[in-house]
């Protein structure tokens, strides 16, 4: 497939193969080359350039071709106009919020999101640059209702939320953003554009962490904003170029690489979740499982709606257990590995203890030490059968 062939016309498949790349015109190659080169040679006359734009070849951090090919692809994944890749998912976070927010603004966030977002808006831009915050149950959409002001700019919701699955109604939450006069951004890191596509139902933004399901591998960091390209320029000229975030093109490829296989994994990822949860549910020993696919989820509902195909490979569950056996159950475990981190190839776990800063803005069964896992594509018999001889190694089962 050559250049223009990503509208969307063809599926998602299709353009998870093939959209960014091209046959290369110098050697001929059918896989476009890493470009390693931090500068592009200059006109003729370069008195005219402006060192800081993003349009055209010049410096690799306003934009190199690596950056371009993925950007290419992620817009057309999530369905937007533009897309933007940075060096992180946080790096994406908080480009975005640097473009959009002024002292004085107002801004509205999930009370359960990536604990950088709880940092920048709540601490950081709160205290730096005297933006209002606040902290809400988008779950609630009345909520929502009650927390707009005169000033609100935008609201950002994370869904499903990270580490207690949270859902919110990104259509709905959207309307009341755009009544307001506000514009809305969805983390959609945990759900990837094979489940959840939020420019789709409505928002102006989507954040994802490449870092997660869209490299897939755990193997190269990276953040992608999707959005319009009269907001994404703004970006761009402030955040990417004067921030400095740049991915390394080496990451923008492999990136690139990793995503071609997205819809492959994200299915195995959503069945053996699926799996492990409906598994976990039975278990007398289990508290609680939060998985969106669970029939007793709080936003299940919501998540059939706006999570097609699929919900993802990531759960947390609660075991009647105390501290100390809860750190063993994890230590027993040999094919599921105790790290932070989600939507790699392998099946990864934390257990997130019972002190946690946010565990008030919580729902209380979370409030005893609990575990978040990522589940993996490995044969989803050896992950219950790991969880099974570590819960028999502690007592538990
Ligand atoms: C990991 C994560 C991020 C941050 O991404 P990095 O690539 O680690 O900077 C943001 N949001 C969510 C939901 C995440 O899981």
């Amino acid at each position: 497939m050559g250049n223009g062939t990503h509208e969307n016309e063809y599926g998602f498949q299709t353009r998870a193969v093939h959209t960014g790349n091209d046959v290369d015109g110098e050697t001929g190659a059918i896989k476009r080359p890493i470009t390693m080169a931090n500068s592009y040679e200059l006109p003729y006359d370069p008195t005219d350039v402006n060192w800081s734009s993003a349009a055209g070849n010049l410096y690799t951090r306003n934009g190199g071709s690596n950056q371009k090919y993925l950007q290419e692809k992620l817009a057309s994944l999530e369905g937007g106009e533009d897309c933007i890749v940075l060096a992180s998912g946080v790096a994406a976070l908080s480009g975005l919020f640097f473009a959009l927010l002024e002292s004085g603004d107002h801004v509205i966030f999930s009370s359960v999101t990536y604990i950088a977002v709880y940092r920048l808006l709540n601490e950081l831009f709160n205290n730096k640059f005297q933006v209002e915050t606040t902290i809400v149950d988008t779950s609630d959409l009345d909520a929502v209702r009650r927390a707009i002001r005169p000033n609100t700019k935008l609201i950002h919701i994370e869904t499903p939320g990270n580490p207690t699955l949270t859902i919110s109604d990104i259509k709905a939450i959207a309307d009341i953003a755009h009544k307001n006069g506000a514009l809305l951004s969805v983390d959609n890191t945990f759900a990837s554009p094979f489940n959840q596509r939020p420019i789709e139902l409505g928002a102006d933004f989507t954040i994802e962490s490449l870092t997660k399901y869209i490299n897939g591998h755990g193997d190269a960091m990276g953040g992608a904003i999707i959005g319009k390209t009269e907001y994404l320029d703004v970006i761009r000229a402030q955040s990417q170029i004067n921030l400095g975030a740049t991915i390394s093109p080496f990451n923008a490829w492999l990136i690139m690489r990793g995503s071609v296989t997205l819809p492959l994994r994200m299915r195995q990822h959503n069945e053996n979740a699926m799996r492990v949860a409906r598994w976990l549910q039975d278990l007398p020993c289990v508290s609680f499982v939060a998985y969106p696919g669970l029939e007793s989820h709080q936003g299940h509902e919501i998540a059939t709606r706006q999570m097609a195909p699929g919900f993802g490979g990531v759960l947390s569950f609660g075991l009647k257990s105390d501290h100390d056996t809860n750190n063993r159950f994890v230590s027993s475990l040999n094919v599921i590995t105790s790290a932070v981190s989600l939507g790699h190839d392998e099946s990864l776990i934390v257990f997130l203890g019972e002190n946690d800063e946010r565990q008030y803005l919580y729902p209380k069964e979370f409030h005893n030490g609990f575990f978040r896992m990522s589940v993996g594509i490995e044969d989803v018999e050896d992950i219950i059968e790991d969880l099974s001889q570590a819960l028999k190694k502690v007592g538990l089962l």
